[in-house]
């Protein structure tokens, strides 16, 4: 029993609260709830929870808690709910109040106080790991290792791309030029994240050419890290949140625009104001530096407005077919749907093919895939069967922890498409 819990953050969003009239029309909707068929599982089910937390009926447990992670945040409740009820918010609250009342757990606890704050410990630690795969795993197709043995909790036996010999921030510069004869039209911050700076470098040097070669000063700061949406989003751990964040304002203090490859990063990055404002200025503070981050599709089309002609067809992907996933933090956190399309629609030499469901969430949700694999493949395996149905040779996304899900999901229902990142596609 936990008598103290205040439920501070949970009030916050009391309005949401209130909001749900029990209809149930987000049943239809929850990619959880369509595999398990149980009431806790969808928002009107975990609305009643909290309410019942709130009305003194029910106490955290560790059964409250599992009932309550199991939600990868996707928000398609909010998008179909009739009364815009967003619960999603609450469940942050409430895996925030959890935090508040019981700590965050070991090996939790070690992960996101001590290791993701410190991005030289945690670029260590990686490189151990990618030692480690070096040395002890096998080779598996491609770049991909099969790491049922390693990492056993984020494995799993799943299909993991392999950990990068050099991080992004070993390979460029802190400051990226544009070429000679190109001249400068502005200067943005380049938000790494983990993944492009530990798995995907190739990905963050090709965006730092693209970008480049089309007018922009590219500055890299060492000193950002992590987003922080495994501890504060997905554990709650608001308090690892918020040292994150005034790290990651600190370090792009000195740019007008931040772009990011990664949609959960940048919707990450923008909900630091909604979430983990705790004073005044912190409020202030993180709200206007939310208003300077922008998806990298986003940025092209709507900052940079980037001619059509700017689109050119990378070698490997001409005369494919492509599709397109939409990563929830991208279509319903931030209402980014058109952009990434316009921009695939511009290249010549590839053809577009929209497929069925492609705003449906593809089941990954960061700790949540680690937690419940199982039901992430699950979800992962409708996504699966949305891609085939086109016929796509390539299939893109903007967010790199999707672009994990799908080339897991792809290869354990042999689907041979390619998964890229929309920055891949041009030259
Ligand atoms: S969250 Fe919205 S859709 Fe779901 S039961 Fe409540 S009002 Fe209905
Ligand atoms: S955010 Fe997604 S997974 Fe969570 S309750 Fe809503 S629809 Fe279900």
């Amino acid at each position: 029993m936990v008598a103290k819990t205040k439920y501070d953050e949970i009030k916050k969003f009391e309005g949401d609260l209130e909001q749900c009239m029990k209809c149930g029309f987000c049943t239809f909707w929850c990619p959880v709830y369509q595999e398990e068929w149980v009431e806790s599982s969808v928002a009107r089910g975990k609305n009643m929870m909290i309410r019942g937390l709130l009305a003194g009926d029910l106490e955290y447990t560790k059964e409250f808690a599992a009932r309550l992670n199991k939600c990868t945040l996707c928000m398609a409740c909010t998008a179909n709910c009739p009364a815009k009820a967003n619960i999603p918010n609450i469940i942050v609250a409430a895996r925030a109040d959890t935090v508040k009342a019981r700590g965050v757990k070991f090996p939790y606890n070690i992960v996101y106080r001590c290791v993701l704050p410190r991005r030289t410990l945690f670029g260590n630690i990686v490189r151990f790991a990618s030692w480690f795969q070096g040395v002890f795993l096998p080779r598996t197709e491609g770049t991909i290792r099969h790491l049922a043995m390693f990492l056993s909790a984020l494995g799993k036996g799943r299909n993991i791309p392999q950990i990068a010999p050099k991080f992004l921030r070993q390979i460029v510069p802190v400051v990226n030029r544009p070429p000679a004869g190109v001249e400068t039209r502005m200067k943005v911050g380049y938000f790494t994240g983990c993944m492009t700076d530990f798995v995907f470098p190739e990905l963050g040097e090709h965006i730092i050419d693209f970008l480049t070669r089309n007018g922009v000063e590219v500055v890299v700061p060492k000193e950002q890290g992590c987003c922080g949406a495994p501890a504060f989003l997905g554990a709650g751990d608001f308090d690892t949140g918020r040292k994150l964040a005034d790290t990651n304002i600190k370090a792009f203090e000195d740019v007008d625009y931040i772009v990011s490859d990664c949609a959960t990063c940048t919707s990450s990055l923008k909900d630091y104001a909604k979430y983990l404002a705790d004073t005044p200025e912190r409020k202030e503070a993180y709200a206007r530096f939310g208003e300077k981050v922008y998806d990298i599709s986003q940025f092209l089309v709507d900052v940079l407005k980037l001619p059509a002609s700017a689109y050119r067809a990378a070698p490997e992907v001409k005369g494919k077919k492509v599709t397109w996933h939409d990563p929830c933090h991208l279509v319903r956190h931030l209402g980014i749907k058109d952009q990434p399309r316009q921009i695939i629609k511009s290249i010549p030499d590839v053809e577009y093919v929209e497929m069925p469901n492609a705003d449906r969430c593809c089941g990954m949700a960061g700790t949540f895939s680690v937690y419940y694999y199982d039901l992430s493949k699950k979800i992962a395996d409708k996504k699966v069967e949305s891609i085939r149905s086109t016929g796509a040779d390539i299939v893109v996304s903007s967010c790199p922890g999707c672009e994990i899900q799908l080339i897991d999901s792809t290869i354990r229902n042999k689907l041979p498409v390619k998964v890229m990142h929309i920055m891949e596609l041009l030259q």
